[in-house]
């Protein structure tokens, strides 16, 4: 393996029992960094612990909507290893429940993708500034997605959540940054998760089928190990001038879209 890159580094992911989340948990683990794991699927959540080792991760329920539950899994990870130096705001839904027409739309439907995908975000920027500030250092990364830079990718909610993802990446490394803080975000192009089957409604090896289909870069399909290690680079010091950036994972899928011009 390389070198660790974040040796005596704690992190925090949200979304952690789970496709992305969990493989960058385990990825940051290999790198030397304590890891806390929030989710609202405890049973997953505890067994990804578990293969991690228990002395260098934890898992804590949070539902990501609830700022008592953000706020309290901040407050425990700082109890469990001192300090917070990464902040992975990266649990998300699709919107499984929603109509491609505006018009079909449900409005309960569309604030609850909102809910999860905007809301819990700006909870976990808003609850790691406030002890990454007194700390003056740390690193939020946030889930944004493909959709953050196009229209059509996905439905209206997740597009809109994924958009506002960047807004707020952007407004807040401008606030931070005075304190030493980096904030980004990441947008992937699909991949193969539980989330992705659901949204696609397909079993495991028609998911994978239609990755293969719809893969962008000739030969390859992007896995979460692919994210993982995105998410790796924002949160070492090796990307210690980069800030305020969505970085697209999306093997050059953007460029051919006017929307990233
Ligand atoms: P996943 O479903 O495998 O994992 C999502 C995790 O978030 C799950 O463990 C789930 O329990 C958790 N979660 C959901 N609601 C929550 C809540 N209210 N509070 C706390 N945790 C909650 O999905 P994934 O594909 O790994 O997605 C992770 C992130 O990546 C999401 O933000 C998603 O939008 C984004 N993303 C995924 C893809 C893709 O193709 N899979 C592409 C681009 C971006």
């Amino acid at each position: 393996m390389r070198s660790p890159m974040l040796e005596g580094k704690v992190a925090l992911i949200t979304g952690g029992a789970s496709g992305i989340g969990e493989c960058t948990a385990k990825l940051f683990s290999q790198h030397g960094a304590k890891v806390a794991i929030a989710d609202i699927h405890d049973e997953l959540g505890h067994s990804i612990t578990n293969s991690i080792g228990p002395s260098n991760s934890t898992y804590i329920h949070c539902d990501v909507t609830n700022e008592n539950h953000v706020k309290s899994t901040i407050d425990k990870t700082i109890s469990t290893y001192g300090k917070l130096d990464i902040m992975f705001n990266n649990a998300g839904i699709s919107d499984d429940r929603m109509k491609p027409r505006i018009m079909d739309i449900e409005k309960t439907d569309f604030e609850r993708v909102l809910s999860i995908n905007v809301t819990g975000v700006f909870l976990g920027m808003k609850h790691a500034s406030r002890v990454m500030v007194p700390a003056r250092g740390g690193t939020i990364i946030s889930m944004a997605s493909v959709a953050s830079g196009i229209g059509g990718s996905a439905t209206h909610a997740y597009t809109c959540s994924k958009h506002a993802v960047v807004g707020l990446t952007r407004n807040l490394a401008v606030e931070l940054g005075q304190f030493g803080i980096r904030v980004n975000c990441l947008s992937p192009y699909a991949l193969a998760t539980p989330l992705s089957k659901k949204h696609m409604g397909y079993d495991d090896e028609g998911l994978e089928a239609a990755m293969n289909h719809i893969a962008n870069l000739k030969g390859t399909t992007l896995k979460a190990i692919d994210v993982a290690n995105a998410a790796l680079f924002l949160a070492s010091d090796e990307a210690k001038y980069v800030s305020g950036q969505n970085l697209f994972i999306d093997g050059g899928f953007g460029i051919a879209t006017s929307a990233f011009k």
